[in-house]
Parts: structure tokens; C-alpha cells; sequence
């Protein structure tokens, strides 16, 4: 039976560590959260962020616009933030309403306020293995990768999904650590074959059940990024966590796995930002 890789508990000690850090050199960080229309999902993400913050020590600005915001209207309010000494890093909830196009808004957060590192240069940062803000989910599971002592060098890792904030990420932080990686996605041809060749298997496709335990090797280490609902409205991964975990050695749950991760990584960036602009 696979360990269960519990997220929740590594998070709440990073955090506490955070804040730890932040009290004994006595900083104020602040961390603009800002919300575009009432995407009940995205709502939620940003209460828990908010709590994050509070638990951190970090003082949280939220900034709730409504659907119909303009472009320029949002543009304008980052320009002010990215100017506000307050502020140290700036993020802006996603996915935003069809009529905003994220790559200008990513684009226009100050490149020292970027702590989810979704600006192009963010991304070439990483590629390059030279950067300061780690794309908080990728750093999320590689944490917790080294926090049970697993290391990637020379394994076969796959990652299914090549998005820019997840998949892409992942594939080239497990390559500076040596690893020998495949990206899957949806024009994979045969996505069974690359996953069972998999020692670490990401799953990363938001695709509800899509990795059941006849496409993982006996003994490998799964991680389920996937954030999705099942037909009942419950929350699931891209994996079949019961059949997968007789099976792997190591598995994340949903919830409880990445998710949790992936935020105290922002409340990391977020600290590493007020260190950037001292
Ligand atoms: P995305 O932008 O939609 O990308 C999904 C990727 O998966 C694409 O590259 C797509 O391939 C690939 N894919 C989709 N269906 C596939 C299939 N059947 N077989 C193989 N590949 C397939 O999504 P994302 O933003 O990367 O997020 C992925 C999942 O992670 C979502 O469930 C999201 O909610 C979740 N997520 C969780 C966290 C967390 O903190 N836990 C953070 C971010 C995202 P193509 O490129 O060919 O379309």
C-alpha cells in the first residue's frame, strides 16, 4: 500500500516557518490578491489564500472587480500596485472572464512582484535553472518530493500535461535535478505506454480518473495535481487514488496533496519578493 504524501501537514509547517522568518527580522509583507467576477471556485481559492497570508503574517490586500471590468480599468489598478510600496507581490486569481487576455495582465505585473511566475520571463527564468520565484505548484511537489528523501536523479519521470503554469514548469525543475522526463498531453499517442515507464508519474491533465493503476509501473511515486469535481460535485484528482495506491510506493490525495502545497509556495514567493525589493 503507497504512503500517502500528506500535503497539508508539510504546508502548515512551511508556513509556520514563514512566519517564524518574518517575525524575527520583524518585516511586513503584503500580498495583493486580486479577483476578477464571482467564479464561485476562484472565490474559494482566494479565501484560502487570504488565510494562508493571516497564518503567514502577511497582510493581505484583496481587490474583488466586477465581470465586466475592462481590460484597461484592470491594467490601470496593477500599474498602481506594482508603484505601492505596501505591496510586495501581486496576484491576480485565473482564469479570468473571456474578455481579458491574461497574457497582458501577467505581463504588466512588475517582474519583482511576480510571485506566481506567470510572466514570460518568469518562465525563460526557469528553463534557464536561474530564478527567484519557483511556479509555486511545480516547487510544491518537488518540496514535497525532498521532504520524503525521494530524489529524481536518473529516474524516469512523466508529466501528463504541458500547460505554462503546471506542466511545463514541472518537466524542467525535475530536469535540473536530473531527471529523465516525458511530457505527455492530450496528442500523446499511446499515453498508457509513457506513464508506465514512469519512477514519478505527475498528473497534471484535469482530466477527472484519467490515471488508473494499469498505467503505473509497481512502486512508483504519484503525484495527482488534478483539481476536479466528479458528477456528485466532489472534488477529485486525475488519478484513481484507491486502485493507484495498491500499487505506487507514494501517492499525493486529493485534497489534502498539491493543493495546499502549491499555496504555501506562494506565501513563500511572497516573502522571497519582500527580500527582492529591500
Ligand atoms: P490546462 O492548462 O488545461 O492543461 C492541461 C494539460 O493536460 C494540457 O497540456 C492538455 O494537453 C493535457 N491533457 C488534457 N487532457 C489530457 C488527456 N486526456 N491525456 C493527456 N493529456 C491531457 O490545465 P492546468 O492549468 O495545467 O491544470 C491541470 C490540472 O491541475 C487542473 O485540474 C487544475 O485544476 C489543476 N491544478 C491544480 C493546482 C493545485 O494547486 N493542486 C494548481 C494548478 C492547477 P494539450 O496541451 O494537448 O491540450
Amino acid at each position: 500500500m503507497a504512503k500517502i504524501i500528506d500535503g497539508k501537514s508539510l504546508a502548515t509547517r512551511i508556513k509556520a516557518e514563514i512566519k517564524a522568518e518574518i517575525e524575527r527580522d520583524k518585516l511586513n509583507v503584503g500580498l495583493a490578491v486580486v479577483i476578477v467576477g464571482n467564479d464561485r471556485a476562484s472565490e474559494i481559492y482566494v479565501k484560502y489564500k487570504k488565510d494562508d497570508c493571516a497564518e503567514c503574517g502577511i497582510q493581505s490586500f484583496e481587490y474583488a472587480l466586477p465581470e465586466y471590468v475592462c481590460l484597461e480599468d484592470l491594467l490601470e489598478l496593477i500599474e498602481e500596485l506594482n508603484d505601492d510600496e505596501n505591496i510586495n507581490g501581486i496576484l491576480v486569481q485565473q482564469p479570468l472572464p473571456r474578455h481579458i487576455d491574461a497574457v497582458t495582465v501577467n505581463e504588466t505585473i512588475s517582474p519583482f512582484k511576480d510571485v506566481d511566475a506567470f510572466r514570460a520571463d518568469s518562465l525563460g527564468k526557469i528553463a534557464l535553472g536561474d530564478y527567484d520565484f519557483s511556479p509555486c505548484t511545480p516547487a510544491g511537489i518537488m518540496e514535497m518530493l525532498h521532504n520524503e528523501n525521494i530524489s529524481v536523479s536518473g529516474k524516469e519521470c512523466v508529466v501528463i500535461g504541458r500547460s505554462a503554469i503546471v506542466g511545463k514548469p514541472m518537466a524542467l525543475m525535475l530536469l535540473h535535478e536530473d531527471a529523465t522526463v516525458t511530457i505527455c498531453h492530450s496528442k500523446t499517442r499511446d499515453l498508457g505506454e509513457a506513464a508506465r515507464r514512469a519512477d514519478v508519474l505527475v498528473a497534471a491533465a484535469g482530466c477527472p480518473g484519467l490515471v488508473g493503476a494499469d498505467m503505473v509501473k509497481e512502486g512508483a511515486v504519484v503525484i495527482d495535481v488534478g483539481m476536479n469535481r466528479d458528477e456528485s460535485g466532489k472534488l477529485c484528482g486525475d488519478v484513481k487514488f484507491a486502485e493507484v495506491s495498491g500499487k505506487a510506493s507514494y501517492i499525493t490525495p486529493v485534497p489534502g496533496g498539491v493543493g495546499p502545497m502549491t499555496r504555501a509556495m506562494l506565501m513563500k514567493n511572497a516573502l522571497m519578493a519582500k527580500r527582492l525589493q529591500l
